[in-house]
């Protein structure tokens, strides 16, 4: 079977991050890394993306709205309500998956405080017509380049453009820590609060903790292992294509964490790949795009031009979800289910029909850097036998 995700660091990158030695110094190489590749001057660590919006919400101190696209990670409008702002939805385009700056206009009120101009699966979004619309209103803007680590808009390196930027580190993301999140910002002074919010973190799981954690998922992809699991999930776990998932509106205890020193080991080691990672990524995608242009009932997401996604998965839509999904199994390729939730539905808002059309129709194929090429084709091959099974 070939996984949805499989995790970006190997068994040696695993056992080198446990040293202490290699911990001690991992969140400062780190950050000389990210403020030489974004330009940025401030620079912190959490326990994940979601946290790191969380301080930097806290830090800016004008609750109010938190605009953000409705078909999305729902914990991010749980992070936000953490902080005590209100997230507010923004419908998405349906060719490209990401919020647009027409689409912000409808959602946009006295009320915004905060923009999050976010880049879907790494695909970047129309950044700079969003900031450009945004001139004259006094709004933070905040890219949510969670799964956009390495993502370029013409030529420049999404997450460089906002007035802060979060990344993740999670287990499906460009490159895996198992845990961590970064956030990125040149305002000194909203930098000064923001090392305010993190001086009342408690401190980031025990090194080993996480080190276990990743550990088994590096074991549980195994291709033995990984159909025994999958197979013993399906039993377990249903598998529904769309679902309403209510939001957490109560903030778990010790929300607010610092990164994980192995996570923050694991990460650098992997930061001098990133280059063969992203280019592997793009690789994989283009094999898809051009393998799957004119399957009929499959659409492809549209690309702004010159733009090179980070592609932490392919999405493709296709009208019976559920049948595309099965499909693939048969040919033990596992696709991901992606976002089957639209945060309006969870927060009961209606009038955000493409956000529902994604989460009812999209499906991600994998893309991670140890997919082979051939394993791409072979991916074409299964997909294009569902256009011709179905017509
Ligand atoms: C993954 C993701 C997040 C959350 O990242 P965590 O590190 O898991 O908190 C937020 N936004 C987007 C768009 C994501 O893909």
């Amino acid at each position: 079977m070939i996984p949805r995700f499989t995790p970006t660091f190997g068994y040696s990158d695993l056992f080198q991050s446990l040293k202490i030695e290699n911990q001690k110094v991992a969140q400062e190489k780190l950050r000389s890394s990210f403020a030489g590749l974004y330009k940025a001057r401030h620079i912190f660590f959490f326990n994940s993306a979601r946290v790191a919006l969380y301080a930097l919400l806290k830090a800016y101190a004008r609750p109010g709205a938190v605009l953000m696209p409705a078909y999305n990670c729902l914990t991010v409008p749980e992070a936000v309500s953490f902080a005590g702002y209100s997230p507010v939805f923004v419908d998405v385009d349906s060719a490209s998956l990401n919020m647009t700056a027409e689409t912000l206009e409808k959602s946009l009120s006295e009320e915004t405080s905060v923009v999050l101009a976010t880049h879907i699966f790494g695909i970047p979004c129309d950044i700079e017509e969003i900031i450009r619309r945004l001139r004259r209103r006094d709004v933070l803007i905040v890219e949510d380049a969670a799964p956009a680590l390495g993502a370029e808009f013409r030529k420049r390196l999404v997450g460089s453009f906002g007035d802060a930027t979060i990344i993740s580190f999670q287990s499906i993301k460009v490159i895996s820590g198992e845990t961590g999140g970064v956030l990125l910002t040149n305002r000194d002074e909203l930098a000064d609060r923001v090392a305010d919010v993190l001086n009342m973190a408690v401190d980031a799981e025990a090194p080993f903790k996480t080190f276990v954690k990743a550990f088994a998922r590096k074991m549980a992809t195994r291709r033995r292992t990984y159909s025994f699991l999958h197979r013993g999930y399906r039993v377990l776990y249903d598998e529904q294509m769309y679902k309403v998932i209510s939001p957490r509106t109560k903030i778990p205890v010790h929300f607010l964490r610092t990164c994980s020193h192995f996570s923050s080991a694991l990460v650098l080691r992997q930061m001098g790949r990133l280059g063969w990672n992203l280019s592997r990524r793009r690789k994989i995608a283009q094999i898809y795009q051009s393998g799957l242009a004119d399957i009929p009932g499959l659409r492809l997401p549209d690309i702004l031009e010159d733009c090179s996604p980070a592609w932490i998965q392919f999405p493709v839509s296709v009208d019976d979800k559920m049948a595309f999904y099965r499909h693939m199994q048969r040919y033990h390729v596992d696709v991901t289910w992606t976002y089957r939730y639209s945060c309006a539905d969870s927060y009961g808002w209606n009038g955000f029909p493409n956000a529902k059309r994604a989460a009812q129709t999209v499906l991600g194929l994998p893309t991670y850097p140890s997919l082979s090429d051939d394993q791409a084709r072979y991916i074409c091959e299964v997909a294009q036998k569902y256009a011709g099974s179905s017509r």
